[in-house]
């Protein structure tokens, strides 16, 4: 019997009830949900403000559990293993996105892991949930000895961060910036730091700014103050993890030349850039979405190598609503994860 913390229609109201899972199949794996990350994309497809919602809805795309049953094809993982899913449960496997380890830009359009359809037709429920199932080809294994809870938000936030990492070959020798101290922004700073890169944040609050030291930014500065200055044209890369209508002008002038400025944050506006900031020094404007599946499971294992995760609010199933509303705020330190534990006992 899957529990599951469901929505009946678009809003923030949440419910505790049963949902059917699809019968365990040949490739699928049955997984015990210990944790699940609230990505701020939950309360986007919950509001139903972009369209295509599939109510009953039951959010959460940042699973980490322990596998309980298999199906008679499953090879390379056994019963008890923990696994993470993320946000994509399956896609074409045969297209040139696929072929390329790039399943989240499959061109049939990969399958999300909740407010979906299977590719047999069944509803995908997400991660609020106390067990789920999936096609092993998208588990994403966890290593031993990691803290789970820490772990279910890279399954969203931390791929979204490392893949233009990756893609911008940050390292020994690079210098990047990350806009906004937040969910992803945490991520970001830790990724690139463990790269090897130096990281530059700017950001207004002071309490960020202590934050982005911690986590292991080189240099933190108050965007208002005159220290930005000395930053002009140092930059290679700006990782712009703010998802609000914001001045991009600003930004531009960090970057020497060749240099990347790289949106993750989606803001439902209009972004205005003066052409001469772009073409006059050779930059460019990127954009990243989450990543594919090897990716994220190359992902998982840097991060434990590294000692790295989310820093995390670990709540209770109870507490879904309330958190959703204090995310909303921007008021989180910096991803809440829900326990669970307690989801199984009727
Ligand atoms: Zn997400
Ligand atoms: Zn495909």
């Amino acid at each position: 019997m899957t529990f599951a913390y469901q929505l009946t229609e678009p809003g923030t109201q949440l419910s505790r009830t049963i949902v059917d899972r699809r019968p365990l199949g040949p490739r699928d794996v049955l997984l015990d949900l210990k944790f699940c990350g609230i990505c701020h994309s939950d309360l986007v497809a919950a509001s139903d403000r972009l369209g295509g919602g599939i109510f009953p809805m039951v959010p959460g795309h940042e699973m980490v559990g322990v596998i309980t049953e298999m199906g008679a094809e499953v090879t390379g993982v056994e019963i008890g293993d923990a696994v993470g899913v993320g946000c994509i449960a399956d896609s074409c496997r045969t297209c040139h996105s696929c072929d390329a380890g790039d399943e989240h830009y499959c061109e049939t359009g990969f399958t999300l892991s909740f407010n979906s359809q299977d590719r047999a037709g069944h509803i995908n429920y997400g991660g609020y949930a106390s067990d789920y199932v999936v096609d092993y080809d998208y588990l994403v294994p966890i290593p031993e000895g990691a803290d789970l809870a820490r772990m279910a938000p890279l399954l969203c936030g931390g791929i979204t961060v490392y893949t233009p990492l990756k893609r911008f070959n940050v390292g020994p020798g690079t210098t990047l910036c990350v806009l906004g101290v937040g969910g992803l922004g945490h991520l970001a700073i830790q990724f690139a730091s463990a790269m090897g890169a130096r990281v530059l944040v700017a950001s207004r609050s002071k309490a960020k700014r202590a934050d982005a030291e911690r986590l292991g930014a080189d240099v933190v500065l108050d965007p208002e103050s005159d220290a930005l200055q000395d930053w002009m044209g140092q930059c290679d890369l700006i990782i712009d993890t703010i998802s609000n209508s914001h001045d991009l002008n600003k930004w531009f002038p960090l970057l020497r030349r060749g240099g990347k400025l790289c949106l993750l944050g989606v803001p439902t506006e209009q972004l205005e850039i003066f052409p001469a900031l772009i073409v006059f020094g050779d930059r460019s404007l990127e954009g990243s979405l989450i990543g594919g599946i090897a990716d994220t499971r190359e992902m998982v294992a840097f991060a434990h190598e590294h000692g790295l995760g989310a820093e995390i609010e670990l709540i209770q199933p109870e507490e879904i609503e309330s958190a959703w509303h204090r995310l909303h705020e921007g008021d989180v330190q910096y991803r809440f994860v829900i326990d669970l534990g307690s989801l199984n006992k009727a």
